[in-house]
């Protein structure tokens, strides 16, 4: 059976020094993976960015608290 770790579609994945366990699925991991956002809507006044990133645990996808180059995502 394929796992839904590599169907994902993401940009980027990143090693941890560390491995960590995961507070929705309690596996550990020591890779996260990173999904891009982007902007889709947005109203005429915004000053959000075009586009930004989430981090997922590789097992089961919740999002998982993590900051890539000095921004908290
Ligand atoms: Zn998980």
């Amino acid at each position: 059976m394929e796992s839904l770790a590599q169907v994902i579609d993401c940009e980027a994945e990143y090693q941890l020094e560390t491995a960590v366990k995961c507070n929705q699925c309690s596996q550990m991991f020591d890779t996260v993976q990173v999904i891009r956002l982007l902007r889709k809507k947005v109203n005429f006044t915004s000053a959000l960015p075009r586009r930004g990133y989430l981090v997922v645990c590789p097992n089961c996808h919740t999002v998982v608290p993590a900051v890539i180059g000095g921004r908290t995502v």
